[in-house]
């Protein structure tokens, strides 16, 4: 058994906002998962984007997910990608309730436990001065934030 973790080091490559992408890291260091939705043809566009991926509408409206989902595929990084990143970590692709799929971490359960299809619900951890939207099994309570 192995507990998956967030990462905890400074030194791992944060993601920096862009003009487009500011909302939705505005939101994560609020607590809450933005997405955009088409405001013609109502479907919800992640990551963020200035044209509809589906209709070309340039009306995208920001909304709040949830941030309930369900494992789509996993991993298990033994090596990591960069040095700075602490091993074993779970990338997932995340179906969300909202229609739209994220890449995202799992933390909070045993390596042995990743399974597809496991409901699972977001949580955040602060790691330089970035908050980093990850998940984590559904039973355990919403809104954790993790190296507080
Ligand atoms: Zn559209």
């Amino acid at each position: 058994m192995t507990a998956l973790e967030p990462q905890r080091s400074g030194e791992i490559r944060i993601p920096r906002a862009s003009p487009i992408s500011q909302p939705f890291w505005e939101g994560c260091d609020r607590g809450v998962l933005p997405y955009q939705r088409c405001d013609s043809c109502s479907k919800a566009n992640f990551n963020p984007v200035y044209i509809c991926r589906f209709c070309t509408s340039k009306s995208l409206s920001w909304h709040e997910s949830a941030g309930l989902g369900t494992i789509y595929s996993w991993t298990i990084a033994w090596r990591p990608q960069f040095p700075s990143f602490a091993t074993p970590y779970a990338p997932i692709i995340v179906d969300l309730d909202e229609g739209y799929q994220m890449i995202s971490n799992l933390v909070g359960c045993d390596t042995e436990e990743v399974h597809v299809g496991m409901r699972i619900s977001t949580c955040f951890h602060r790691v330089a001065d970035r908050t980093l939207p990850y998940f984590t099994p559904l039973e355990i309570s919403r809104g954790v934030m993790f190296g507080e």
